[in-house]
């Protein structure tokens, strides 16, 4: 990392800066193809959202590093992102190794998220799967006040993240909590839009998988309406919970 006030050529800071909600995905396209409608809807309410890419996503059947990188920048900044940085672990070599973890729990601690969003432990890839135990465990590294990390030889004071959230990439789970994307929903799919080289029209089959556009649209919008009809709305986003959600009404809870 250099100094913190680094920004990249479209005015996207790249260095973590205080946020409130911090997804962290394995490649870049992870935090929109999963929880794009919910950045959407929690930029609109104000919230501060910070996104850490795991890797470039280097190994990747389309599109170059570099690509994916102003396709990233791009799409965070239809959200708002008051930062969007890389780690560079290596695509399919993530790892939950302890200096990976402090690494990462050096950045939870300079974006002080109050949330923080990842994989779900059962997707299919492996670095998704890594990045669940990964993030779990960085969460918790971060908040150790009794160990000292540093970023660029300055201490970052450590960081209790009231939260951590993990969002399916390839299927349809019950979820802890589901968010309503529907009045985002456009939005939401011009976040996954802004990865042009990830999601090219026409869709073909490439090594038994379907890439394309029109099918990652489709199979986006499938994804959340059956999330959508858990709660009755048509358009839906899920996540698990690591802890339990307390309420204090649930007459508000449950009020629509
Ligand atoms: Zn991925």
């Amino acid at each position: 990392m250099t100094d913190a006030t680094t920004t990249s050529t479209d005015g996207i800071p790249t260095e973590p800066a205080p946020v409130d909600l911090l997804v962290v995905g394995a490649h870049p396209d992870d935090a929109e193809y999963g929880m794009g409608g919910t950045l959407m809807r929690h930029h609109h309410a104000g919230h501060r959202i910070g996104v850490v890419d795991l890797t470039r996503g280097e190994l990747g059947t389309k599109g170059s590093p570099q690509q994916r990188a102003d396709e990233a920048r791009a799409a965070a900044a239809l959200y708002g992102a008051s930062f969007r940085h890389g780690l560079d672990l290596g695509d399919n070599r993530v790892t939950s190794a302890p200096a990976t973890v402090e690494m990462l729990a050096a950045v939870i601690r300079a974006a002080q998220p109050t949330l923080v969003c990842t994989h779900l432990s059962e997707d299919r890839h492996p670095d998704h799967r890594t990045a669940a135990d990964l993030v779990r465990r960085a969460v918790f590294a971060a908040a150790l006040a009794s160990l000292e990390l540093t970023i660029d030889g300055d201490v970052v004071g450590h960081h209790v993240a009231d939260g951590l959230l993990h969002f399916p990439t390839d299927r349809v789970i019950d979820g802890d909590v589901l968010v309503d994307v529907s009045d985002v929903w456009d939005a939401r799919l011009d976040t996954m839009r802004a990865f042009g080289s990830q999601f090219t029209a026409p869709t073909a089959a490439i090594d038994h998988t379907l890439y394309g556009i029109d099918d990652y649209l489709e199979v986006a919008a499938t994804r959340a309406r059956a999330h959508g009809q858990r709660i009755g709305v048509r358009y839906a986003e899920a996540f698990t919970s690591d802890r339990g959600l307390a309420a204090d009404d649930l007459v508000a809870l449950v009020r629509r």
